[in-house]
Parts: structure tokens; sequence; C-alpha cells
């Protein structure tokens, strides 16, 4: 009996994608692939198909539409990786045909791509220094994505000892200058105690998507003990001796405002101050005024250029040079 003729077998053929798509790619980032079919005796495959199955299940026909080189590609897809971080698998189906003379193989690859979390950085400024025990203040802190998503929207926080101690929610612009820095000004209310206070400025990336990791910016202040003694204020003109009232005052860091008659009280801790004075028209210094209980001073302000007189003479240069 004579033996049958040996049945067909069909081309075997190799799939895959190009360009070959990394092992580590950031969650929910857009890569331009193209799929291939790769038959070892070159065949031009154009218009066969190949499956795309995604690593939620969703299935995605895509036909073979060039060939160069021996091998059949699709048009140029975008596909999106994941949200979530974590390996991620994606399948690829070549189904193979039995039609006409030569037959191909089916073909199946699973591709297995690590998805990370996107990189953050914090940076926390705006941080004064230093702050009277139990005073509130605030401070500016920022989030920047490493592939510069858009942060608008999501939490900050201030934390002392791992203990949240400020909140805030990063605003819809960037800081000027930057690429993608978004920003909260933070309310917190300065320690209890005096020392150098260690506190940082969190992004804990919960509730991003696609997945954030978290990260932090610590940061550093002086609390002052409260305030014991009583600087006594009193700021008048210095051609006049007239009392200058509404005026901004600071002793050190401590400040307060002028009353009609000229006056305004300052409590202090113990230490030694710049005291400044500053109002439209007017300024005064007093350096180091050392203070070991309640003093009395006087400060003599004198005459500057108001703003409306700044203003007026930039106005007169700007037209002597123009016109
Ligand atoms: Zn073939
Ligand atoms: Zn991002």
């Amino acid at each position: 009996m004579a033996a049958s003729p040996p049945r067909s077998l069909g081309h075997a053929v190799t799939i895959g994608v190009r360009p070959a798509v990394p092992a580590a790619v950031d969650a929910g980032a857009a890569l331009t692939v193209r799929l291939f079919v790769a038959c070892r005796s070159g065949c031009d495959l154009r218009g066969r198909i190949v499956r795309l199955v995604a690593p939620d299940g969703a299935v995605t026909v895509h036909e073979l539409t060039g060939h160069v080189d021996g091998t059949t590609v699709t048009d140029e897809i975008c596909v999106h990786t994941p949200h979530a971080a974590g390996v991620s698998t994606w399948g690829l189906v070549f189904p193979g045909h039995a039609a006409g003379r030569v037959t191909h193989d089916a073909a199946a690859v699973a591709m297995d791509v690590d998805v990370r979390p996107h990189d953050t950085s914090v940076v926390v400024w705006d941080v004064p220094s230093p702050v009277p025990v139990g005073t509130p203040f605030t401070v500016k802190v920022g989030v920047r994505c490493a592939t510069l998503c858009r942060l608008t929207g999501h939490a900050v926080e201030v934390r002392a000892d791992g203990v949240t101690v400020g909140r805030g929610t990063l605003g819809a612009l960037p800081w000027p200058d930057t690429r993608g820095l978004h920003w909260a000004e933070v309310p917190v209310v300065a320690p209890a105690t005096p020392g150098l206070a260690h506190w940082a400025g969190i992004f804990t990336g919960v509730n991003a998507t696609p997945d954030h990791r978290a990260s932090q910016a610590p940061f550093t202040f002086r609390v002052e003990p409260p305030p014991a003694h009583r600087v006594a204020l009193t700021v008048t003109v210095r051609d006049t001796g007239a009392p200058l009232g509404g005026a901004d005052v600071r002793v050190g860091v401590y400040r307060a405002v002028t009353d009609a008659a000229g006056q305004a009280d300052v409590p202090v801790p113990a230490g030694s101050y710049d005291v400044v004075v500053e109002t439209d028209g007017f300024a005064g210094h007093l350096p180091g005024l050392d203070v070991h209980g309640d003093v009395s001073v006087t400060v003599a302000a004198v005459r500057t250029p108001t703003e409306a007189e700044e203003h007026e003479a930039l106005e007169r240069y700007e037209a002597s040079q123009w016109g």
C-alpha cells in the first residue's frame, strides 16, 4: 500500500511588537507600536489579522497592512499601559489560516510588562524662621511628577514626627517658571515647645491616577519661646516730632501697627532685635535693641518717596525718554 503523501504542514510564524516594549514602562503611558507577523519563508501576509489582548482582557483586531523585508506589519497603533502599577500581561494572537495553497500556523505570545508608578518629588518653601511658639503660619508645598502629570486637586500634607499637622490641595497653575510644579499653601501652627522643629512636606500619592510614588521633603525652622516682655514703641516723624499712625512696625519677627498716637505694643521674648518701621512715605530703623524686660523706645521715621511720587517720577522719566 502506497504511503499517503505527508500532510502539508503550515509555515511557522513568529509574532511580536515593534519596537520592542521595554521591560518597564510608566503607568498610563501611551506607546506607539506596530504588531508584526514574520513567516520564515517571507510570505506576504497582508490582509490577515492579529488580535491584541490587553491586560484587562479587552481584545482588539488589527489588520496586517505592510510588508517589508519578509515581515508583515500592522499600521502604527497606540496602546495605553494600565494605571495600576505592577506586572501587566499582554497577549498577541495570530489565528493562522488554512485557505489557499500555502497555510500558516497559528501563533500566540504573552508579553509581561512591568508597569511603574510615576516618580514624584516634593519641595517646601517660604518657611518662616524663627516662629513664636503656638503661632499660625503657612508654608508652600509643591509636588512635581517626573512625567509632568497635572497634579491639580491632589492633597499634600505637612507632618511632624509622622503626625499630620497641616493639609493643602495642589492648585491649578504650576509655580511660575517651573515645569509642572503644582503647589499649595498649607496652614500650620508652630509647636508649643521652643527649639528646632523638623517637619516634612508629604505627597502620599493616594488617589492619584495613574499610580504615583509617595515622596517627601524635610524642612526645619526655629521655634521661639513665648513673648515674655513688652516693647512699647512710639513712632514719630523726625522733622516735626508728630506721631506717625498706621505704620507697620517689626521687632524681629514680631509685628504690629501703630495707633493714631504713633504707639504700638509688641510682645517679644528676651533677645536682641532690629526694629523696623515702614509705611508709605516713611521709614525708620533701630538696630540692636536688647530686650531683657519691658522697654519703651521711640523711633524717628524719615521721609521717603511715596508710591505715588515714585510713580509720578517714573512717568516723568518715561515722558522725557519718548517726548
Ligand atoms: Zn509563509
Ligand atoms: Zn505622573
